[in-house]
């Protein structure tokens, strides 16, 4: 039941689907019809994310699910209203509705009003939801369950940072360092926690790290003593399953998997599933716009970026240096400080609506920056521009422009 959506076929669906989306927003009152179709599509992602939930509560404890979550029921009857208005034959169940589910919305045999983007998403990939579901069930607050690990985790990285850091410059240091470390480390022995452990060694109450509680709540661990072997994808460093499938990251290039082997005394950890999910993969782009910033020759005197800056208030900070101090003050004077947020979402419309800017966060820009293949989708940036429009004041760019642009600053003044 995966839906799996190769070129060829997204342009035939195009062509077919074309003028009934292209009437569907021009005969309907576009503003209000889009807001209730958006509510819908985040309360269905929602209801999904409460009954995939349910489900693992069944397997795992042999209890049979109650009723389906309130979010699902209006999701339900949002639809049925759409399809009475629509003269369609409306669901007969919940299986129809989960059926449909699994294909586009552009496929579905009612007209909702969504980006065209955003039309060619299905909610679910075979039994999983989709990075568009998960994006909308953030923001409808739906998946409880990774919303649960995701905080405990952001818990657990900023008091390691609290306890391990000495004044608010070192908290933040250390809160970037060790969220990157996790970034990079989709596996992990035992021996490189060790390590870890000797560099932020502060422990709690109990005589454990706060780094081993961080671990703890960023991996799973594995029994294995030896030699242990797994397959990542070149890409993004995730590990791969099984032959043939590839990692499914968002935005990865991918490339031939790597067939990596480490030595551990005792144990193997692996990403929990919310790690890679909210840690790893949207720190991809994060990262990479860091280390084109600070890789840069040409930027090297010029600015000093800082990553997670503010204890993550914002992915990136740029500060642009005083040229009349180039030869290394003590405490150099920063002339600018630009800010930088990396998004790589699969839908503009949900990231415009749930993106907001750190209240105590000032700088002189703010910047929202996007990798190309986001920016390039048809309607795309305009999309998103439309949802920040008049609410959040912030500049969308491509990475590449971003860097482009700081380049210009610096020469401008005057390095
Ligand atoms: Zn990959």
């Amino acid at each position: 039941m995966a839906v799996q959506l190769a070129p060829p076929c997204l342009d035939r669906l195009k062509s077919e689907h074309m003028e009934e989306l292209d009437e569907a927003t021009s005969t309907l009152d576009r503003r209000t019809t889009a807001e209730d179709d958006y509510l819908t599509v985040t309360l269905l992602a929602s209801g999904l994310a409460g009954i995939l939930r349910q489900r693992a509560d069944e397997l795992w404890h042999g209890e049979v699910a109650g009723l389906l979550p309130d979010s699902w029921r209006v999701a339900f009857t949002r639809l049925w209203w759409r399809f009475t208005e629509q003269q369609a034959t409306p669901l007969d169940s919940d299986l129809d509705l989960l059926r449909l589910c699994t294909e586009p919305f552009a496929m579905w045999p009612v007209r909702l009003a969504l980006s065209e983007t955003d039309s060619y998403n299905a909610l679910l990939h075979g039994e999983e939801l989709s990075s568009f579901a998960e994006q909308a069930a953030r923001l409808g607050k739906g998946d409880v369950e990774a919303e649960w690990v995701e905080n405990r985790l952001h818990q657990a990285l900023r008091r390691a940072a609290e306890e391990n850091g000495v004044d608010p410059a070192g908290i933040e240091r250390v809160y970037a360092e060790l969220r990157r470390f996790i970034i990079d480390h989709p596996v992990l022995t035992d021996t490189e926690v060790r390590q870890l452990e000797r560099r932020f060694a502060a422990c709690d109450g109990n005589g454990q790290t706060f780094v081993r509680v961080l671990i703890n709540a960023a991996y799973v661990g594995h029994a294995v003593s030896g030699p242990y072997r797994y397959r990542r994808c070149p890409g993004c460093r995730n590990t791969l399953g099984q032959i043939g499938i590839g990692c499914e990251t968002v935005g990865c290039a991918g490339g031939v998997p790597e067939d990596v082997t480490v030595t551990s005394l005792a144990m193997v950890y692996e990403y929990h599933r919310a790690t890679r999910r909210y840690i790893h993969d949207p720190g991809l782009v994060e990262v990479r716009i860091f280390d084109a910033i600070s890789d840069c020759e040409e930027l090297i005197q010029a600015v000093r970026a800082v990553l997670f800056a503010g204890v993550d208030a914002v992915d990136v900070l740029v500060e642009f240096l005083d040229p009349r101090q180039r030869d290394g003050a003590d405490a150099p004077v920063v002339l600018e400080r630009w800010g930088i947020d990396a998004k790589d979402q699969a839908s503009a419309r949900l990231l415009g609506r749930g993106f907001t800017w750190p209240q105590h966060f000032d700088c002189d820009e703010r910047i929202l920056a996007l990798p190309k293949h986001r920016a390039e989708q048809p309607g795309y940036v305009e999309d998103l521009e439309a949802e920040l429009e008049g609410r959040v004041r912030v500049t969308v760019l491509t990475e590449q422009e971003l860097l482009r642009r700081i380049k210009a600053r610096a020469g401008r003044l005057g390095w």
